[in-house]
């Protein structure tokens, strides 16, 4: 009998104020308007509101600095 998990909510962290306003492209529907939600380590958390669908985006994409 396949073990079941409950699907855990990663704690997001807040964005730094200067990437709040980033964009990234939907891997799903490719809505190129998806808006960060937060970040998990240092990868940036979108979220795509056409179809729901969280990604994130590779932490070689992040701006430093
Ligand atoms: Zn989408």
């Amino acid at each position: 009998m396949a073990r079941k998990y409950k699907p855990v909510e990663l704690p997001l962290r807040r964005v730094p104020v200067d990437l709040v306003d980033e964009r990234a492209r939907c891997p799903v529907c490719d809505e190129r308007d998806s808006g960060v939600i937060g970040r998990l380590g240092l990868r940036l958390v979108f979220r795509c509101e056409r179809c729901r669908v969280r990604f994130y985006r590779p932490p070689t994409a992040l701006r430093f600095g």
